[in-house]
């Protein structure tokens, strides 16, 4: 694989020990290392075996190096770009695609393996738009298990992923099955998530640790595109919401709400969740909760929008969801003004799947128009979402000992945010995808 990729770089080959090993040097000519702070100009950045080894003032040479054992170097260019850490998508659903023009009973034909198929486009179009890291909330758990693997094998090019794979959610909650006659919904399996009082929400938590979740998510409230009409108000109680966080940090996972009214919101941070994924109609109380309990806001826009956008055109949404289209992409934005004024955590999500996958940067230019610094929308996306799926040692930022993730733009995101929408530079654990 490196052997094909060195042909866009200038390549010295040279021998320093007989010890095996590349040494990868990116030439940066802007670098913001920790997005939050002021970016750096002409630095490079050492790499080996996938990871960070060293960031140093200016464009080093082999003769800078030679404390670094290794056999080969190559050196990446990017003297005339804007470098920054490979970015983090906290609210995906990478094995699917929302698609208007699709038959909408497709699922009843299709089988597993066309899913996984069509999930190799949308692994790659995530990939080459700079995310190097994704954080699925909802796929078929052999399918994301299978999908995770075959990443972390290289097998196929795509995001590294965190997953849970489905959500607990109360029967006939968001995360339930709906829109069908009552024989057809019969007739599909019972997902493992849903759940009816504390005891079987604890049940739920376990048995979705039992198919490989490495995180939990939950239906707080109801959800927008559910073909329900049973409202975005609180669906799991506040007993329930107690037993799946306490069960889900017991066995070392973290809890991720997707929730919509306030009193779901305010009900799931009172519980203690990690995180509240769109949180559309918080308020001051809200504001006071996530702070009390460490919590953060994945804020989701982009999902508001596409909806809004599609259901402009598309005659088949169904009036249950049409209605909650209606009903709640209009307040999203006062909501995330709130939790920016008041000072919440936010870190970067988009429901992706709601979306196009590869247009997640799209995100950050709804932060940056709802009041967001163009740093902090870069920081929500790397700093802030490696904390929230409590890898900071790892992910992040460009320093040393972490994954060699990263990626360039031509111009400077912090004046123009929308050119995070032409990424021209991804490398993941130390190899390049796209140059
Ligand atoms: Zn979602």
């Amino acid at each position: 694989m490196i052997t094909r990729l060195i042909t866009f770089s200038i390549l010295i080959f040279t021998s320093f020990t007989s010890f095996s090993q590349n040494t990868t040097i990116i030439h940066a000519g802007k670098l913001l290392a920790i997005p939050g702070e002021p970016y750096l100009n002409n630095k490079s950045i050492i790499i080996q075996n996938g990871k960070i080894t060293g960031v140093k003032d200016g464009f080093v040479t082999v003769e800078d190096i030679k404390d670094k054992a290794t056999d080969s170097v190559i050196f990446i260019d990017l003297k005339d770009k804007f470098v920054m850490p490979g970015f983090i998508d906290l609210h995906t659903h990478i094995t699917h695609e929302r698609d208007p023009g699709a038959n909408p009973h497709e699922w009843t034909t299709l089988n597993d393996e066309d899913f996984a198929f069509n999930s190799i486009k949308y692994l790659n179009r995530t990939l080459m738009a700079g995310f190097t890291t994704v954080r699925n909330l909802g796929s078929d758990y052999n399918l994301i298990n299978a999908t995770k693997r075959a990443i972390a094998k290289g097998d196929i090019p795509g995001p590294r992923i965190i997953a849970a794979t489905g959500a607990v959610s109360a029967t006939g909650g968001h995360g339930d099955f709906h829109g069908y006659r009552t024989e057809v919904m019969n007739a599909v399996e019972k997902r493992v998530g849903i759940c009816d009082g504390p005891d079987d929400c604890k049940r739920a938590v376990r048995a979705l640790v039992k198919q490989g979740a490495d995180i939990i998510k939950i239906t707080a409230t109801g959800g927008v595109l559910s073909n329900t009409n049973a409202g975005v108000g609180q669906q799991l109680s506040d007993a329930e919401l107690k037993a799946i966080v306490e069960t889900a940090h017991s066995l070392g996972r973290k809890v991720a709400a997707h929730a919509h009214e306030v009193d779901g919101i305010n009900a799931a941070l009172r519980a203690g969740v990690n995180s509240i994924e769109h949180g559309s109609y918080l308020n001051d109380e809200s504001v006071r909760l996530f702070k009390e309990h460490d919590a953060y806001l994945v804020p989701t826009l982009l999902a508001g929008v596409s909806v809004s956008e599609e259901l402009k055109t598309n005659k088949n949404i169904p009036p249950a969801i049409a209605e909650k289209i209606s009903q709640v992409a209009p307040v999203v934005e006062a909501s995330f003004k709130r939790a920016l004024k008041g000072g919440v955590k936010i870190a970067f999500g988009t429901d992706s799947g709601v979306s196009k996958h590869g247009t997640n940067a799209r995100e950050f230019e709804l932060m940056v128009k709802y009041g967001m610094s163009e740093n902090e929308a870069i920081k929500s996306a790397t700093v802030t979402a490696s904390e929230v799926l409590g890898m900071p040692e790892t992910l992040g930022t460009i320093e040393l000992n972490k994954f060699a993730d990263m990626v360039a733009v031509d111009g400077n995101p912090l004046s123009d945010i929308s050119i995070l929408n032409a990424i021209q530079f991804v490398m993941k654990e130390g190899v390049v995808y796209k140059q």
